[in-house]
């Protein structure tokens, strides 16, 4: 389909004479307008998962599809996009010239840029932050302006590892929900990387589970709330 696609996909990690197998016969469909999760243990391959739909590595075996095109055809189409606990601001930019970034490197002229960041930085509710500096922020803040930067170039695709993972309980569960209002309001198809099952039946409506190392989906849950 058009979705999300992972089809019996290897993946080994060779680095000196360590040789990690992180992915064995790993298949996902996620059809368009899903909002899926992946959970399980640490280390079984889920970021990998993720990696290779947004083209940061290459699977060794089997093939990813995003929206029907490779990862690196999607990439140049600019369909999809990343945020992860990573997701960083240039300390030296204001926020919102930090959320333009995207746009910038897609060569979108400045006024266009400034409507677009300004529209998704009041969607993550940082309004009145714009000419803020990074580290003025709150952690939540600051991934909510990472969530921002993805969201300005309105990709099809978004794949979110572990958005929130180095924030504590409470700011994650406040985090959670201002994420479900954002998503609401745009097209986006979701796979979001996440250790907490709560998080994943609270935001989801299809959670995929992945079996210890050498990962691969064991089982594939239809929540069936309705998000719309
Ligand atoms: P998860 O996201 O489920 O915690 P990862 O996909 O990050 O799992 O990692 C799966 C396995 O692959 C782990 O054993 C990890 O150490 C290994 N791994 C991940 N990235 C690399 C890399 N760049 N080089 C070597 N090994 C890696
Ligand atoms: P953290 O993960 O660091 O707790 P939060 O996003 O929960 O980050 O925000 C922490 C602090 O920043 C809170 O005390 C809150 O009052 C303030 N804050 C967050 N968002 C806004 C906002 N849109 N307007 C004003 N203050 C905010």
């Amino acid at each position: 389909g058009d979705g999300l696609s992972i089809r019996d996909v290897g993946m080994v990690y060779r680095r000196d004479d360590q040789v990690t197998t992180a992915l064995v016969g790993c298949s996902l469909e996620i059809p368009v307008g899903s909002w899926a999760s992946l959970i399980g243990a640490s280390g079984c391959g889920k970021s990998t998962l993720l990696r290779i739909l947004a083209d940061i590595v290459a699977p060794t075996t089997g093939a990813a599809r995003v929206g029907g095109l490779s990862p690196s055809e999607a990439r140049a189409m600019r369909s999809f996009a990343l945020v992860s606990q990573q997701s960083t601001m240039l300390p030296w930019r204001t926020i919102l010239a930090n959320v333009e970034l995207g746009l910038e490197v897609a060569g979108v002229d400045k006024a266009e840029r400034r409507r677009r960041a300004a529209e998704a930085i009041e969607l993550v509710g940082l309004k009145g932050f714009e000419q803020a500096f990074p580290a003025e922020l709150s952690g939540g803040m600051r991934q909510r302006a990472a969530i921002a930067r993805a969201l300005t170039l309105k990709p099809r695709f978004l794949l979110m590892d572990e958005p929130f993972g180095a924030l504590d309980e409470i700011t994650r569960e406040k985090l959670n929900f201002e994420l479900l209002r954002i998503l609401k309001e745009t097209a986006a198809t979701l796979l979001l990387v996440t250790h907490s099952i709560a998080e994943a039946i609270i935001l989801s409506d299809v959670v995929a589970v992945m079996s210890p190392r050498p990962g691969r989906i064991s089982h594939r849950v239809e929540i069936g709330f309705g998000h719309d």
